[in-house]
């Protein structure tokens, strides 16, 4: 029986009734502050929280009033299944004081969105095999992955001043790389800015200085999840790396979507992941489903052109899951903060029509990648956009993601 809201929910709408993401959102000039998506509104949290509909009483009623979610994620997971529930409720067809919730209703086009989460610190993964795979036969056709692959979910630490929300757009890096057949850098504008396909888990709650986490219960930790662009510099990238791994090639920018879709949202769309062989450490396996279908979308458009989609992927397609990378993130006492981002890595699927990122679309620049429209790219130019899109299910059961949207600027001159 699909569940009907008294607000109107375009039939392909991201956000319905089973979806009810977070996000931070200010309109008329006031301060931002909480609250969910639905259909082409968003419904103010800390108006709700001031009329009193919440009865949960472990939610102070400051929590929304707030320009993150960090406050309102610390409560704790009783707290949010709880809010879940009652934003349900109260968002059905039958609630009987739906006439008082409708002036809370504020339009997305009238509002500005903002960075949901006060990130604390932000670790990106390497999760995908055919990414890895991809990416490895460009500099080891005889051994694409690594020994330790498919042990350990491979990742590196990002930084999080850098982390910016959907619609930021960037200026192209400046840094240091090395010219095909050069034996000395020249520095100057990135000539391989890349995008990269990713989603993120976004941690909800501490683990504690010298505990695992074990991966039974790894996804307790997570609030949810937002689709994620980690931009990458190639040339910077490929010089930079040996041997301690990506650096300013990567943390230029990274862009989030600003709608955090949680965890519960997606649970109806468990699905088996791939058959991990050789098997992996008992700490890393997991008892049940760890993985999830999610549609994902690439769109490139340019000044003088509209977005073309050039790559469909899914977050099936990840070897590792977030429950996965959580566990291994803190087998060895690291602890995970609220507020923390865990990024998957690029994630490209079996065929070429699935890739995650120009680098592997392109083969490292070497084919150029021909767009519907016709024009091509080896790697990003100025005025290009680049829009991530992620869902799942359908009709009345869509949960979706929106988008995350980057523009690159030229360098200042
Ligand atoms: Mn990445």
């Amino acid at each position: 029986m699909p569940l009907n809201s008294w607000v109107e929910i375009p039939f392909d709408s991201d956000f319905t009734l089973v979806n009810l993401p977070y996000g931070v959102f200010s309109s008329d000039g006031r301060s931002p502050r909480v609250g969910i998506a639905i259909g082409n509104y968003i419904l103010d949290l800390q108006a709700v929280a001031e009329l009193n509909f919440f009865n949960e009483p472990n939610l102070p009623p400051f929590v929304f009033a707030q320009p993150t979610l960090n406050e309102f994620m610390a409560l704790g997971r009783p707290v949010w299944q709880a809010v879940r529930r009652q934003l349900t409720e109260l968002l059905q067809s039958d609630f009987p004081e739906k006439e008082r919730l409708i002036p809370l209703l504020v339009p997305q086009a009238e509002a500005v969105l903002h960075l949901p989460v006060r990130v604390g610190d932000y670790t990106d993964f390497y999760a995908s095999e055919y990414h890895a795979t991809n990416v490895g036969k460009l500099f080891r056709p005889d051994q694409p992955l690594m020994p330790n692959w498919k042990h350990l979910p491979v990742a590196y630490h990002g930084r999080t001043s850098s982390v910016v929300v959907s619609g930021t757009d960037f200026r192209r890096p400046n840094g240091q790389a090395l010219p095909a057949g050069a034996d000395t850098p020249e520095f100057g504008p990135s000539k391989a800015l890349d995008f990269e396909l990713e989603m993120a888990a976004v941690v909800g709650r501490d683990s504690v200085l010298g505990e695992a986490v074990s991966i039974a219960d790894a996804e307790g930790f997570i609030f949810g999840f937002v689709l994620l662009n980690d931009w990458s510099a190639r040339d910077i990238q490929r010089w930079e790396y040996q041997p301690l791994g990506p650096f300013l090639g990567k943390n230029f920018c990274t862009s989030i979507s600003p709608w955090v879709v949680p965890l519960d949202a997606l649970t109806p769309f468990r699905v088996a992941g791939p058959v991990q062989e050789p098997p992996v450490l008992p700490y890393l396996h997991p008892q049940e489903s760890t993985h999830f279908d999610v549609a994902l979308e690439v769109l490139l458009g340019g000044s003088t052109f509209e977005n073309q989609s050039i790559s469909q992927s899914n977050l099936k397609y990840l070897y590792w899951s977030f429950a996965q990378m959580l566990a291994h993130h803190t087998v060895n006492g690291c602890p995970l903060r609220v507020g923390d981002l865990l990024g998957s890595g690029t994630i490209s699927g079996p065929t070429s029509d699935s890739l995650g990122c120009l680098l592997e679309m392109t083969q490292g620049g070497k084919i150029p990648l021909v767009l519907p429209n016709g024009l091509q790219r080896r790697y990003l130019e100025d005025g290009d956009r680049v829009m991530l899109r992620g869902f799942a299910g359908e009709g009345s059961n869509r949960v979706g993601f929106g988008e995350v949207t980057g523009k690159v600027l030229g360098l200042r001159v």
